[in-house]
């Protein structure tokens, strides 16, 4: 089952709108994504199109030569990680107030994650390598 989410930046001069079919989200502990957001990157896989309102006030940086990472340019909220090429998207999950059953089941690069924090939940968790061997495997 699918249907219409909608998310905002802080300001709402950026609107999104995503049909996720599931909203299972993860944790990234990569540093990019540490550094990038002030702690692990959550977000909420979608693959496919998505509407975005307010394209004009979204900024994109190029965060590696397969990834980019969109924020709004006005209040500097992050919107979501994007596979270059591609309709493959990891998006902030924070963003979309209408989703009431969140649930947090995975976190990657775990083994970059810093010994000083560390989530209670009981999530799938994946390493740097896990992650590089799932990659080469849908190629
Ligand atoms: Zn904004
Ligand atoms: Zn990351």
């Amino acid at each position: 089952m699918s249907r219409q989410y909608h998310g905002s930046c802080l300001c709402g001069k950026v609107k999104l709108t995503v049909p996720f079919t599931d909203t299972q989200f993860s944790a990234c502990h990569c540093h990019t994504c540490r550094q990038w957001g002030a702690g692990p990157f959550m977000s909420l896989m979608y693959d496919g199109q998505i509407v975005v309102e307010g394209q004009e006030n979204v900024g994109v940086y190029h965060s590696s030569q397969w990834a980019e990472r969109a924020f709004c340019q006005a209040c500097g909220t992050h919107l979501y990680y994007h596979l270059k090429g591609t309709q493959h998207y990891y998006l902030s999950t924070w963003i979309f107030e209408d989703i009431n059953d969140l649930q947090f089941t995975s976190e990657v690069f775990i083994d970059k994650k810093p010994t000083c924090y560390a989530f209670a939940n009981p999530t799938h968790k994946l390493t740097e390598a896990d992650i590089l061997a799932m990659a080469a495997a849908n190629k």
